[in-house]
């Protein structure tokens, strides 16, 4: 875990980070925050490295330059780095969210300043002062509203900065959502399947019962020589929208590849499972297709399935063995029926 630190550790980090970003004229965006968040941090010392050799060479970094190091350095992260990232997102943007509200209150505190330096210098130049000390407090004014300025400068950016780090969190929910959905029948794919059944099993341990249905359309093959890949296409699509509709909470069903599906059913018995895959059977073989293009009737679509129950100790795999096995029984058995794993 490279981001690993508490909240009060992250902010101290980013508290160093910015300062350091104005200083070398770093536009403020997520990846440049990331890469200073991650230099300060420490989490990747060849990163520091050639970030220091870069600030020494250029006295800045360039954009080019950042990207490069933000891919080779930050992005190739180890196994389950996405999850990581995912939460260094969070806690980043909420930082970045409270570090705009304490630069809010700088600037605030910074105008007041310079406002009562004016004030004083304006008091003072109708007393009699001694003359060497008008231009020190010019000067002091002067930085004064400098400061100010910069601040509200930084300000702006930041916000800037809010608004990209805003759209990549719902890119990175995007592309989340994409890899985990199959893009023909928009059913999940077999990864959220393995997801859903190992947080179930960690969370229940043994004590919960769990069934596994797997379904494999009949002779799909055919179909498609027959009607052509594209109304074969539709019938997966159909397929999916049918189990959709017919598998709610807590089923959950997924394209596992091809014409084969898989409906994870927490805290159901066999009997349970067996009759969800009847029913979807039933209902699939019941239903009358047409071709679109010539209008023709397409004989009913029909599909095998195998139902089998975790046991003690199975891992996903076995269940999913088990259920495959009876599938096959299935569809030795003529097709277009449900059969139960021993
Ligand atoms: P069985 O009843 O034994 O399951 O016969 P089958 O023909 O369904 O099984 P087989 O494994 O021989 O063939 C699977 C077919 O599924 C072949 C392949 O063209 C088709 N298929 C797999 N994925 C897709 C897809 O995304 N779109 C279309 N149209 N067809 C697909
Ligand atoms: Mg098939
Ligand atoms: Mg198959």
């Amino acid at each position: 875990m490279k981001f690993s630190e508490n909240s009060d550790q992250a902010a101290d980090y980013l508290r160093q980070a910015v300062p350091a970003m104005v200083k070398y004229e770093i536009v403020p965006n997520p990846l440049n925050y990331t890469l200073w968040y991650s230099y300060y941090s420490n989490a990747f010392p060849a990163l520091n490295k050639e970030l220091d050799q870069t600030i020494e060479r250029y006295g800045t970094c360039p954009n080019e330059v950042g990207e490069a190091l933000f891919i080779q350095h930050i992005t190739q992260l180890d196994k389950g780095s996405e999850k990581q990232l995912e939460s260094f997102h969070k806690t980043f943007s909420h930082m970045v969210d409270n570090l705009s509200i304490s630069l809010d209150k700088t600037a605030q505190q910074t105008t007041c300043y310079s406002q009562a330096l004016m004030d004083n210098l304006e008091v003072l130049s109708t007393h009699e002062v001694d003359s060497a000390i008008t231009p020190l407090l010019t000067q002091l004014s002067k930085n004064a509203s400098a400061i100010c300025s910069a601040n509200e400068e930084f300000q702006g950016r930041l916000t800037v900065a809010q608004t990209e780090i805003n759209s990549l969190r719902a890119e990175l929910e995007q592309s989340k959502k994409e890899a985990n959905t199959d893009p023909l029948t928009g059913l999940s794919n077999r990864r959220v399947l393995e997801s859903i059944y190992h947080r179930f099993v960690e969370e229940s341990g043994e004590s919960e019962a769990l069934a596994m249905i797997i379904m494999d359309i009949d002779k799909f093959k055919i179909f498609n020589d027959t009607h052509g890949h594209l109304v074969g296409d539709q019938i997966l699509k159909f397929v999916g929208h049918l189990l959709r509709k017919e598998c709610k909470y807590p089923l959950v069903p997924v394209r596992f590849g091809g014409e084969e599906f898989a409906l994870l059913c927490p805290r159901y018995d066999i009997k349970k499972a067996q009759q969800v895959a009847e029913n979807i059977r039933v209902k699939l073989s019941s239903i009358v297709f047409n071709n679109k293009r010539t209008g023709d009737k397409i004989p009913p679509v029909t599909a095998s399935f195998g139902v089998a129950i975790k046991k003690h100790g199975d891992i996903l795999n076995s269940v999913i063995e088990r259920a495959d096995q009876a599938l096959y029984a299935a569809k030795s058995a003529g097709r277009n029926q449900v059969m139960l794993a021993n």
